[in-house]
């Protein structure tokens, strides 16, 4: 190995197709490798942007929930404080009632003493001017009443009694009487009225007391949930960041590999080195078989699944294993058939949303998961190259990417390094 080891990817998982060329002398390259940065350097700075992505998402759904619930506690507030207003507008309304009704009874009750007194009064006038006559012995006539009187006063006083007596003027007493009976039921009534007032003004009063009680305890509520928001806003504000930062990295590496993978590219076709190089023990020590191509050349070099940004790839994972190949694109790009093969899957898939499982002529097994629309159904065969789906973000996914698996003799293996063993430049 050449002290620079320009073709050994450092990762163990990684070192991969072009390994067996490392071990033969090789020609004097013209001019040096670009800086290479290590796969285990690449695996870091996608890990880094993975676990802030992924925190990134768990902190946006929280986000999420806590925006709901200040919504619902605003919409609680702003029932409660109509509540308030209504049980306000209700307590003034019964305490004008219940005042006007007071009111009216008073007023019914002085007019009703009024009548009595001034029937009372016209009652005992006729009853004295009755007896007065009795003594006399005769039936007075307005005249005799009049010459009758022992003194001015006395004259007046009879004059008034005649005036109240004469015959319309008994009819009226008469009238009065009744009037007073209808007044007296009118001012019971009223008194009736006045009470009922009163107490649906307790009512309303006692509402009111409550409804009040149940604005303050929505606008604690309400205050408790803008800080929590508000609080996590500013968490999220600050992992954002933090993704942005670990992207930026990421991006600088891959620029640096790729730069370098160029680099390789164009040394290797001035050697004009075989198309194929055999895959062998060298690299089984490390993975769990990259010479995938089982059946060699026969059905022809695989196709990539589709195009876009390698986010994440085999191996450890946020404690667990990444069993699968993570390609960012938009929503909606194709993904096709990495060989010939026969549809084994397509539709909803616990944790992947929505995936196609293909069986190639050769036995293994490629799935595609999180995808946004299958194109497929079970059971058809498909040719390499062939769109089956979309890119899409359903399942498990923390944005659009394509997660893609490759499984042989029931294991998964890792879907990168068997893309390239099968002629995929990923
Ligand atoms: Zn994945």
């Amino acid at each position: 190995m050449s002290p620079r080891r320009p073709f050994v990817r450092v990762a163990g998982a990684m070192s991969i197709v072009i390994l067996p060329l490392t071990g033969s002398p090789g020609p004097a390259f013209a001019t040096p490798p670009p800086p290479n940065p290590s796969d285990g350097e690449l695996a870091e700075g996608r890990t880094a942007v993975q676990t802030a992505a992924e925190q990134v998402g768990v902190l946006a759904s929280r986000v999420a929930a806590a925006g709901a619930a200040l919504d619902a506690a605003q919409l609680e507030l702003a029932t409660k404080y109509d509540n308030v207003t209504v049980a306000q507008r209700q307590q003034k309304v019964t305490r004008e009632t219940a005042d006007a009704a007071q009111a009216a009874a008073e007023s019914a009750r002085v007019e009703v003493e009024a009548v009595g007194a001034h029937i009372q009064r016209a009652q005992r006038q006729v009853d004295k001017f009755a007896a007065a006559s009795y003594r006399q012995g005769s039936a007075i006539g307005s005249i005799s009443a009049y010459l009758g009187a022992e003194s001015p006063k006395d004259l007046l006083a009879r004059a008034e009694l005649l005036n109240a007596v004469g015959g319309a003027e008994l009819d009226a007493l008469d009238t009065m009487s009744r009037a007073l009976v209808d007044k007296a039921n009118l001012s019971s009534a009223a008194r009736a009225a006045f009470a009922e007032a009163r107490t649906r003004q307790q009512q309303a009063e006692e509402a009111e007391a409550a409804a009040t009680a149940a604005y303050e305890t929505a606008v604690a509520a309400e205050a408790a949930a803008q800080n929590r928001a508000a609080e996590l806003l500013s968490d999220q504000d600050e992992l954002e960041q933090q993704l942005a930062d670990a992207r930026r990295s990421l991006a600088g590496l891959q620029g640096q590999r790729n730069t370098f993978d160029n680099w390789e590219d164009a040394q290797q076709a001035t050697r004009q080195a075989p198309s194929q190089p055999t895959q062998d023990g060298e690299s089984a020590a490390l993975t769990p078989s990259p010479a995938t191509s089982g059946t060699g050349q026969g059905p022809g070099r695989a196709l990539a699944p589709t195009t876009g940004t390698i986010t994440s790839t085999y191996g450890p994972r946020w404690g667990s294993i990444h069993y699968g190949l993570d390609i960012a694109n938009s929503i909606g790009t194709p993904i096709v058939s990495v060989l010939d093969g026969r549809v084994i899957s397509s539709g909803p898939a616990s944790g992947f949303g929505l995936w196609v499982r293909v069986r190639h002529d050769n036995g293994v097994v490629t799935v595609y998961g999180h995808i946004n629309e299958t194109l497929v159904t079970v059971g058809q065969r498909v040719d390499v190259g062939q769109r089956i789906a979309t890119v899409g973000s359903r399942g498990q996914s923390t944005g659009p990417h394509l997660h893609f698996e490759v499984h042989k003799g029931g294991r998964k293996i890792d879907p990168l390094l068997w893309l390239r063993s099968n002629g995929v430049s990923i």
